[in-house]
């Protein structure tokens, strides 16, 4: 009997080692990691200068806390992190994961609030369907019903608008009409809240598991940043997925000139080789806490030297092998590789994502966009197929009024085209069984 208590109850091999994009079991079995685990494993495994700067670090400490000392790897990967940032987003506070940086984000906002005399100021506006962390204040945005109702009234319902699906709602993503629909939402809800209640609005700007890459139509993002300015209220940019260079710039923002008042980043940030992550503000935000008292939050392990060490490490080498740019151009060839699926399978209603963040979803009917029915378990079941090619990608069906079943496509940014042509074909045998045996 395995004493580990996991949520998925599917049997999986046991991990033996890793290298670059592939993953071996006990048994010598070579996977695919074509989601880069849960989009985290940026770099690919068993990076050599990764594991050195940790081994070196490992020499000299591991742990200080955060209270007690200041470190030589956190103080350079924040000047790092600032310097990947766009101008302005200069102040870096470390945490251990995506929920954390989510919460520090939310908790920092209040504090600024709160500290300018906008005590009033509490709501955070969230999209639905949206994923933003498992714990009770990220879980509070979070738009996903199944994973929120169960701990209500524990955490606080937040208000919520759609997201920009423009491709389910049958709106051309490139009409700048589109964007302004979806923006006004926002503007509505914080009207009809009452401006002076409303703190935040967090959203992702290139979407994750919860939509699938969803990608923001012609204009949204700049209009979404003109409303928060309009009623002072926060814009968070929830880049925990979408951060670290995945998307072919460091943030998804940069991909549309648009600047948070805060980003929360981890995943790739660390790359698989420590739980890392990080809340990105500008000085002025920082400062009047600061000097108000300080920011009424911390975690234990939160910057301990061996994370920062690994995580410039990690940065280091996306500059050096010039990986952003990689994964802007492998994207571009993998998404139009997924995008030729289309002919061959009548099943895939959508394929969407910027650079090696990508996404297909699977419809009954391409016209309407209408989901497979719940029963068949396509997610399970592609999840399954593609597994059993020794293939491993990320699914999601989002329930009941959500969307349909969804699958991300995104292998390391190291990933090579040689590679795009392994993965491609790995996965078109699968589909091909999909098709033969469930979508017939
Ligand atoms: N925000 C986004 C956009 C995510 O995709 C995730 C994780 O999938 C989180 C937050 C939560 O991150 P973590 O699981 O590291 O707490």
């Amino acid at each position: 009997m395995s004493h580990l208590f996991y949520l998925s109850t599917a049997k999986r091999p046991v991990l033996d080692r890793a290298e670059g994009i592939y993953m071996w079991d006990r048994d010598g079995r070579r996977f695919i990691d074509g989601s880069s685990g849960a989009m985290v494993s940026n770099i690919g495994h068993s990076n050599p200068a990764v594991l050195a700067a940790m081994r070196a670090q490992m020499e000299k400490s591991t742990f200080g806390y955060r209270l007690h000392f200041e470190t030589e790897p956190g103080e350079a990967l924040a000047a790092k992190v600032a310097a990947l940032c766009p101008a302005g987003l200069d102040k870096v506070f470390f945490v251990s994961g995506g929920s954390e940086a989510v919460e520090s984000a939310m908790k920092l906002a209040r504090q600024y609030a709160v500290v300018r005399g906008q005590a009033s100021r509490w709501k955070v506006i969230s999209r639905f369907p949206s994923y933003h962390g498992s714990t009770l204040g990220a879980l509070s945005v979070t738009g996903y019903d199944p994973l929120t109702d169960p701990f209500k009234p524990m955490m606080v319902a937040m208000p919520k608008i759609p997201a920009p699906r423009a491709y389910l709602d049958g709106l051309d993503m490139d009409d700048p009409a589109t964007g302004a629909h979806y923006a006004a939402m926002l503007e509505a809800q914080i009207l009809a809240e009452g401006p002076e209640t409303v703190l935040a609005f967090i959203h992702e700007p290139v979407g994750g598991a919860s939509t699938g890459a969803l990608v923001p139509p012609v204009g949204y993002m700049q209009a979404v940043r003109e409303i928060c300015d309009k009623y002072g209220v926060l814009l968070i940019h929830d880049e925990v997925m979408s951060g670290g260079g995945r998307v072919g710039t460091f943030l998804g923002g940069d991909l549309w000139g648009v600047v948070p008042d805060i980003v929360a980043i981890s995943k790739g940030f660390g790359a698989g080789y420590v739980p890392l992550g990080a809340m990105v503000a500008p000085s002025w935000m920082v400062d009047a806490v600061q000097a108000a008292g300080g920011f009424l939050h911390g975690h234990t392990y939160a910057g301990n030297p061996l994370a920062c060490a690994a995580g410039l490490a990690v940065l280091e080498e996306i500059g050096r092998c010039d990986l952003m740019g990689n994964a802007a151009r492998v994207g571009a060839v993998l998404k139009a590789r997924l995008k030729a699926l289309m002919q061959r399978y009548g099943f895939i209603g959508d394929v969407r994502g910027e650079g090696l963040l990508l996404a297909f979803e699977l419809v009954a009917d391409r016209e309407t966009m209408a989901p497979l029915p719940a029963a068949m378990k396509a997610f399970d079941t592609l999840v399954e197929l593609a597994y059993a090619e020794q293939l491993i990608i990320y699914a999601r069906r989002t329930r009941g009024g959500y969307a349909g079943d969804h699958f991300l496509v995104c292998p390391p940014m190291i990933t090579t085209e040689a590679q795009v042509d392994e993965i491609m074909e790995k996965l078109t045998r699968a589909l091909d069984r999909f098709a033969a045996d469930h979508a017939a």
